[in-house]
């Protein structure tokens, strides 16, 4: 197919938004681990998992069904941007002279700007129905913490959001959002948990990460009996949510009559990946050739070099174990600007097609994510947040691999979000300043009066 413009874009009607979601369990070549209790060291009781999460999550946690039908509500409140369009980037493959088609199925549309919505929404309406009064949560850079803080305020519920230190005081844009929403933040570490005090007590200018965030979201669950933990990323149930979006694009692909070759999206926890990728899953195992690529980042890359084993979700060690790609639940992530990729480890889902030779990673240096997100821009206009532009960055490889093989293959990533409130760190990158790991979290002197 030949085409002169620069792009090409397929849409669905509103009405062809999901009405279930796809549960990949039942199809998995093996079921995943129990979550283990750190206290007891056995598999969590269904107890356990209610008294930390929402009732109806919990249960879809280890939920055998297939499919789950998406409450009315939720699939009322998607209508403010599903279906997210499916673009050709044609200038794109043009620029990188491949044979390979490139298509993007743009997740940037939302509110909040990224994917994150989708389950956000889902997990503030269960919420709300099972009688809860206030989600607590955890965010890096404010990405899931925004959509969150959204989705409460639409259902009516109360949230508490322990925000990573360094990002709070130093890329406070999505923290105002928040609190614009109507969320309570606080920087984590914080001295306002007994997890937070103890480690600000060792050192006192610990940067925190998203494992600091979660133990204090945790302790603070465990101290309020209205509030429940909820998770951006790392659960079964986020990955579920995720999958309106795989739904849609297999729609997509099938209006213009291709398959996928190549599946890539950035893996922070892979929440992402799992919602774009796993509604592929199945006709890989029933012998489709898929390749379903993971892109990380260098500095922060559980599935390119982590170990598979039982590790904890949170730093402090107080939330369930589980068996998944890790680095370590104390490793502190070096400052990047990709804020949701940092993360010592991923969903338990995605470790597992990892560990069954399901999944493919690579990782990637800072600058060249920059650099391949600069390009996307310049060429599109599009300006891809720092995660997304880590998908981008592999699909320059792929489709060079296609070049020099002659294929004509179907190329598809996920943009998971824009990148208008990352302004800082391209500036930083227009300027010549960009590093693969930062001396210090982004450092923006202009920001130093805000510190609380
Ligand atoms: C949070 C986030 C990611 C990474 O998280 P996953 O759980 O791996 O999807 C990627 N892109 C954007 C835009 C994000 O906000």
């Amino acid at each position: 197919m030949k085409n002169s413009g620069f792009v090409d874009r397929i849409d669905l009607p509103i009405d062809r938004i999901p009405s279930r979601w796809y549960n990949v369990i039942p199809d998995l070549p093996r079921l995943p681990e129990n979550y283990i209790d750190n206290s007891t060291g056995e598999p969590v009781t269904q107890e356990y998992m209610e008294r930390l999460l929402v009732k109806a999550l919990a249960a879809q946690e280890s939920s055998m069904e297939r499919w789950v039908a998406i409450p009315e509500q939720v699939r009322e409140a998607y209508k403010l941007w599903r279906p997210t369009p499916l673009v050709r980037a044609v200038a794109f493959e043009r620029e990188l002279g491949t044979p390979a088609q490139i298509w993007f199925k743009y997740e940037a549309t939302s509110p909040t700007g990224s994917h994150k919505l989708n389950s956000a929404l889902a997990q503030a309406y269960y919420a709300k129905r099972d009688g809860h009064t206030r989600l607590v949560t955890d965010t890096g850079a404010g990405q899931w913490g925004s959509a969150l803080s959204l989705a409460c305020k639409l259902m009516g519920l109360d949230l508490l959001v322990f925000m990573v230190r360094a990002s709070y005081h130093q890329k406070p844009y999505r923290r105002y959002l928040m609190e614009t929403y109507g969320a309570e933040v606080r920087p984590s570490p914080s001295n306002t948990t007994d997890f937070g005090r103890k480690i600000l007590a060792e050192r006192p200018d610990h940067p925190g990460s998203e494992a600091t965030a979660v133990s204090e979201a945790i302790e603070c669950v465990y101290d309020d009996e209205g509030a429940r933990l909820s998770v951006g990323a790392f659960s079964n149930h986020c990955l579920l949510h995720h999958t309106v979006i795989g739904q849609e694009l297999r729609e997509q692909l099938a209006q213009i009559g291709r398959t996928p070759d190549f599946l890539i999206a950035s893996v922070g926890c892979g929440s992402n990946l799992g919602g774009f990728a796993l509604p592929f899953l199945e006709d890989k195992l029933n012998g489709a050739d898929i390749t379903i690529l993971a892109a990380e980042p260098e500095a922060c890359a559980p599935l390119t070099h982590g170990e598979y084993r039982l590790d904890f979700a949170d730093a402090g060690g107080r939330g369930p174990g589980v068996y998944t790609y890790t680095l370590g639940h104390d490793f502190v992530p070096p400052p990047i600007h990709a804020g949701g990729l940092r993360y010592h480890g991923c969903a338990p889902l995605v470790g597992l097609i990892r560990h069954e030779g399901l999944l493919d990673a690579v990782a990637y240096p800072q600058t060249e994510v920059f650099d391949a997100g600069t390009t996307f821009a310049r060429l599109h206009g599009y300006l891809p947040a720092p995660e997304s532009a880590h998908a981008i960055r592999a699909v320059i490889d792929v489709a060079n691999e296609c070049t020099r093989t002659g294929r004509e293959a179907t190329i598809v990533f996920n943009y998971s979000g824009h990148g208008l409130l990352d302004l800082e760190a391209y500036s930083r990158y227009n300027a010549g300043l960009l590093r693969d790991v930062e001396e210090e979290d982004f450092a923006a002197p202009s920001m130093e009066a805000l510190q609380v």
